[in-house]
């Protein structure tokens, strides 16, 4: 049975998702501060966290970057209406995605549904893949121990950017839109803003690029999305 950890300090909307979660058959472990969730978090090893953004003490942004650092556990951030820049701040601490209140469980569930089938696919594809090494100008991945160097330094990604990476350096000088790129990420049709494409590009490129704010290896195709230039 796989666990879920909801961090949220609203107790009603916080009952609403256990119930939600417990109705399609997951465990459900629960915290009403962020530092309970980090706690949590640690010593149960959940499938997935789904963390609010505002919390007493610790926020939901410290927990999302604590976590991220220590674990590749899924991270669903919960923000408000119109948090555009929370988002935004959330995607680049390493969440993988989000969902702004008011939400509905139903669409609540399938994120988190999603997100696993995604770590699975992962997880069966690095003990499938026969190509252990892929390899593009400086970029090379290592899919045995899922290291990424660039000239030969090592650089650390987060599950999405290493995703996005890959699906570039596959493809050298091809244009993947950004509706092309989210789908990539999720394995399935993605109904989101395809805006978040381009934070997860953003945060790439800050570990990739010589120089971040003239990006010279993942070149934006103005009007149609990204491409890998080696
Ligand atoms: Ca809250």
């Amino acid at each position: 049975m796989s666990l879920v950890l909801v961090v949220e300090d609203e107790p009603a909307v916080r009952a609403a998702i256990v119930e939600g979660l417990a109705l399609e058959g997951y465990d459900v472990a629960t915290a009403g501060s962020g530092e309970e969730g980090l706690a949590l978090a640690r010593e149960r090893g959940p499938d997935v966290v789904i963390l609010d953004w505002m919390l007493p003490g610790m926020s939901g942004l410290d927990v999302c970057r604590t976590l991220r650092a220590e674990s590749s556990v899924p991270i669903i951030m919960v923000t408000a209406r119109g948090q555009e820049v929370d988002r935004v701040r959330g995607l680049e601490l390493g969440a993988d995605d989000y969902v702004v209140k008011p939400f509905s469980i139903a669409e609540l569930v399938s994120r988190v549904r999603a997100l696993q089938r995604r770590q699975e696919l992962e997880r069966e594809r690095a003990a499938t893949d026969h190509e252990s090494l892929l390899t593009a100008g400086p970029i090379t991945v290592d899919f045995t121990t899922m290291r990424v160097t660039v000239s030969d330094a090592e650089v650390a990604l987060t599950t999405s950017e290493f995703k996005l990476l890959v699906q570039l350096a596959s493809e050298p000088g091809r244009v993947f839109t950004r509706q092309q790129i989210m789908e990539n990420l999720w394995q399935s049709l993605y109904v989101g803003d395809a805006r978040a494409a381009d934070v997860h590009v953003k945060t790439l490129r800050r570990k990739l690029e010589r120089d971040p704010a003239r990006p010279a290896l993942i070149v934006t195709v103005r009007g149609v999305g990204y491409k890998l230039d080696v």
